[in-house]
């Protein structure tokens, strides 16, 4: 099942969309403009006056009207951090599956760190438990690459895996991150 990306007046991505959502915000009215090729069209019911059937083509981005709720911000899980981290653990570089996976604090929490973005890390089991409650200057653990917090695009991406071609596209037009793995 497709889902659909939410854009604010301004053209930032604010959500993923399920079918159903997307259907009630052009009913409503909500859609300023779509972007991208049509979905399969969506049918309702047989309209009692003209007899006619109503057809949505819904676009795989919409941008709905509405006040912009201050700035984005990125909401941090695991699920979208060790996506930011290409699934490689920072420390030994080397690629892991989620479940071999866990968050790093780089600065540990116990010192003072926070639980932020740009201070956290995927990190495999065996290097997160080596580090301990050390900064990787201590544990003489260099981070092969820095930590980022996406941007509203970035995080759109990382946080759905089944992006259409038209998001994808939508999407990469504002990636900001460039990184350099020193491995
Ligand atoms: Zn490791």
């Amino acid at each position: 099942m497709s889902i659909v990306l939410k854009l604010d007046v301004t053209g930032q991505p604010r959500g993923w969309l399920t079918i159903n959502e997307a259907v009630l915000a052009y009913a409503r009215s909500d859609v300023l403009y779509g972007i991208g090729d049509p979905l399969p069209p969506i049918f309702g019911g047989i309209q009692r006056i003209s007899g006619a059937r109503s057809r949505i083509d819904l676009q795989p981005i919409i941008a709905l009207e509405g006040r912009v709720f201050g700035e984005f911000v990125p909401r941090l899980c695991n699920r979208t951090l060790f996506r930011r981290d290409d699934h490689r653990c920072i420390y030994c570089g080397k690629k892991f599956a989620k479940s071999n996976l866990t968050r790093d604090h780089v600065q540990p929490i116990s010192r003072g760190g926070k639980d932020r973005w740009e201070n956290v890390v995927a990190a495999c089991k065996r290097c997160n438990f080596h580090k301990g409650s050390q900064t990787p200057e201590e544990a003489n653990m260099p981070l092969l690459a820095i930590p980022f917090i996406p941007n509203s695009f970035e995080w759109h991406f990382l946080s759905e895996e089944r992006i259409l071609g038209d998001q994808m596209e939508y999407l990469s037009t504002q990636f900001k991150a460039e990184r350099d793995w020193a491995i």
